[in-house]
């Protein structure tokens, strides 16, 4: 059994461990200031615990962070970290500087876009991500350290987070409730709720799951086809989980008083007709949801591309017609290869060519 990770614990987790060891109660509390407020990576570092128990914790838990394989700049500044966690799997993600109401949030904010798995299973026909299938979840301390990560490297404080990176966050439901916890706590990255949007392909039972949770984080629903042909064609998901499932989910979740969001990426010839956006209009309108156009980001290796501009702004124009909220992201980062799962893909094969791993 591998030892687990001290960055994978809540407070009273840690409070619970040193009780059991007659420790006083602000143990935990020390060792979480040494974790998320000073940023120390040793054991050792944290000088104020009794040398033996800086042992003892050592021996019971491990602490490692990732390493920097590469870091991407674009020119309009956003950045792409790809990392190698300790097993040695590949994961990226993307810290973003303000962008006017990409998520809802407000313009001068830093957005990272995380990963909650090593690949994913649900093989979307767009996606760089599924293109290698799915390998691992990340546990809680991955998904943490992403950000931890992001904020050593750039000097930057993270003011917005999305699971729009690597993997299917509802198909690592524990991991990612157990990570956002951290992220969350006053102990922790105390990042507020309403600034973490999930997102997720369209996993019916997750949703409904999520509808019943305390956290006030926001959610996103990937869309991409508002027709159960279109979906079927781009994303395996919804042969498991149809439209109508996934609508009755949503509308479980919305009842519970919580709201979502749509996600669209705009395909040329795939998504992207006139009759689309009506019918996506109405589901909007059903869950009361707004809508981020977002313009296909192309991928090596496969044949999709972006509608051109006019088609874009034809799309939205249609959706707000009917009374839909929508935006069309002018996304930043293409010029990076900022769509999940390009640059690990590039690098996977690269290596493999060179003969590295
Ligand atoms: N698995 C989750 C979260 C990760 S993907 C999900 O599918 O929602 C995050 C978002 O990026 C999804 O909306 C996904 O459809 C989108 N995406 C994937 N590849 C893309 C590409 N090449 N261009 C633009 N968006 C892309
Ligand atoms: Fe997985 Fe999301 Fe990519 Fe689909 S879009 S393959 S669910 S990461």
């Amino acid at each position: 059994m591998p030892k687990p990770s001290i960055k994978s614990l809540s407070e009273d987790e840690l409070s619970e461990h040193f009780a059991a060891q007659g420790q006083p109660a602000y143990r935990a509390r020390q060792v979480l200031d040494w974790l998320y407020q000073k940023r120390v990576d040793a054991f050792e570092a944290m000088t104020d615990l009794p040398a033996a128990l800086r042992a003892g914790l050592a021996e019971e838990f491990s602490f490692v962070r990732p390493e920097v394989v590469r870091v991407l700049g674009s020119k309009d500044t956003t950045h792409k970290f790809l990392f190698r966690l300790a097993d040695g799997s590949l994961i990226e993600s993307v810290l973003i500087p303000a962008s006017p109401a990409l998520y809802g949030q407000t313009s001068d904010r830093r957005t990272a876009c995380v990963s909650t798995q090593v690949g994913c299973a649900y093989g979307c026909k767009f996606c760089a991500s599924g293109l290698e299938g799915f390998s691992r979840n990340l546990d809680a301390s991955e998904i943490v350290d992403q950000l931890l990560a992001i904020e050593r490297e750039s000097g930057d404080k993270i003011d917005n987070i999305v699971f729009m990176g690597m993997g299917e966050p509802l198909a690592n439901l524990t991991n990612l409730l157990r990570a956002i916890r951290i992220i969350n706590a006053p102990w922790g990255l105390e990042i507020g709720a309403r600034h973490i949007t999930i997102s997720t392909s369209g996993l019916a039972p997750q949703i409904r799951k999520l509808a019943h949770e305390p956290t006030q984080f926001r959610l996103a629903i990937s869309f991409h086809g508002a027709t159960d042909d279109v979906r079927d064609q781009i994303m395996p998901v919804n042969r498991k989980y149809n439209l109508k499932t996934l609508l009755e989910a949503c509308d479980f979740y919305v009842a519970q008083k919580k709201r979502l969001m749509f996600e669209y990426i705009l395909i040329a010839g795939v998504n992207d007709r006139d009759e689309q956006a009506r019918k996506l209009a109405q589901h909007a309108r059903r869950l009361s949801a707004k809508v981020n156009l977002i313009p296909y980001n192309t991928v090596e290796g496969l044949e999709w591309t972006r509608p051109p501009r006019h088609r874009q702004e034809n799309f939205l124009h249609i959706l707000r017609e009917h009374g839909v909220v929508a935006t069309l992201r002018r996304e930043k980062g293409h010029d990076i290869d900022a769509a999940c799962g390009q640059l690990r893909l590039q690098t996977a094969r690269a290596e493999r060519e060179l003969g590295v791993r």
